[in-house]
């Protein structure tokens, strides 16, 4: 039986292209500042955000807690939207390694800048003070939805207005930019800092860039060596990388016909729920009507579908490059008759 692993767009194992590339990588010890490809990547990468300067961090969570530590303090408070990846899948790294507290702005991933502001404290010792705003784009938890850009400019101007730094958890900012059109540098303008990950819909084994201003970046040259993420011939990840953004950028539009095209399947069977409008990348977020998600995700499983579940009767599909348009959809048409099968056998039917 042949498996369609839909977890997520990280399950990609690297193409022969890419093995090539990362084969014949020029390299030397980085440590040193020697290793000519991780250069490469990193003056593409802060020409492509529009930064002056980035930095190779071993995984996104690495670059986000180096933007935290680089520009916070301890007993500072930082603002997130609901469901923020900082706040949900990073093991507690923002308090336990900046020692900030989180707050919550808006709903659904998004906030606007009045909803900022409302987040934030009022000035006095004994009150947290707000340092930095973390904006998603796109949104991980809220279904891979882009985050405005007049949105995004918005809270930027009113985030430098109040003295607040912005970070850009661009994980996914590949995908927003194929969706909205925006280029890249456009998306990360408003932002100081800007994290990206080769290892979602590029393909890449491993690797993501923080990227921001020299003086900001000097800094988290140093915390990158405290935290033990500073590598020698990274170069390897480096070209895997570099090849991710030569050959997979442009193709993430198939990514999300697919999401969408799965989403329109699933959204008509039985049992399932599917907020089409939301579907704007390559995230497809199923709200179950009666069946429990861990019944689905097993019974789908049975049937070479894997998917994740991403809350109490929530599942997940992510589409990625090991996915073609017709395994998609045979998957997405197994997927919806078990949705139906469990919901009928949960009494609902
Ligand atoms: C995947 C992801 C990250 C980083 O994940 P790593 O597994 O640490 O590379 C950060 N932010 C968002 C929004 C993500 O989706």
């Amino acid at each position: 039986m042949t498996v369609v692993d839909l977890r997520s767009d990280t399950v990609t194992r690297p193409s022969e292209g890419m093995r090539r590339a990362l084969a014949a990588a020029e390299v030397g010890d980085d440590i040193y500042g020697e290793d000519p490809t991780v250069r490469a990547l990193e003056e593409r990468v802060a020409a492509l955000l529009g930064k002056e300067r980035a930095l190779l961090v071993p995984s996104g969570t690495f670059g986000n807690q180096l933007a935290l530590m680089c520009q916070t303090r301890r007993g500072d408070e930082i603002v997130v939207g609901e469901g923020a990846h900082s706040a949900w899948f990073e093991s507690g790294a923002a308090g336990a390694l900046s020692g900030v507290q989180i707050a919550v702005a808006g709903h659904g991933g998004l906030f606007d800048a009045d909803e900022l502001e409302r987040a934030i404290k009022p000035d006095a010792f004994y009150v947290p003070r707000t340092s930095l705003v973390v904006i998603e784009n796109t949104h991980n938890r809220a279904g891979g939805r882009v985050f405005p850009l007049p949105l995004m400019r918005a809270v930027c101007e009113r985030a430098r207005r109040l003295g607040l730094g912005v970070h850009l958890d661009g994980a996914r900012l590949w995908n927003a930019s194929v969706a909205s059109g925006e280029p890249l540098a456009a998306l990360a303008e408003g932002a100081d800092t800007v994290s990206v990950c080769f290892s979602k819909g590029l393909g890449a084994p491993v690797g993501s860039v923080l990227a921001g201003p020299a003086e900001t970046l000097q800094l988290a040259l140093r915390y990158r060596r405290m935290l033990g993420g500073a590598m020698r011939q990274a170069g390897v990840l480096a070209a895997a990388a570099l090849y991710g953004l030569d050959h997979n950028l442009e193709r993430l539009a198939e990514d999300h016909a697919n999401a969408r095209a799965l989403a329109l399947v699933v959204a008509g069977a039985h049992g399932a729920r599917v907020v089409l409008e939301q579907v704007e990348t390559n995230i497809v977020n199923i709200e179950l009507e009666a069946a429990s998600e861990a019944h689905v995700i097993e019974q789908a499983r049975a049937e070479g579908v894997l998917l994740g579940s991403i809350a109490p009767k929530t599942l997940r599909a992510v589409t990625h490059l090991d996915v073609g348009a017709a395994a998609c959809r045979s998957a997405a048409e197994k997927l919806a008759r078990v949705i139906e099968r469990v919901h009928r056998s949960s009494g609902s039917g």
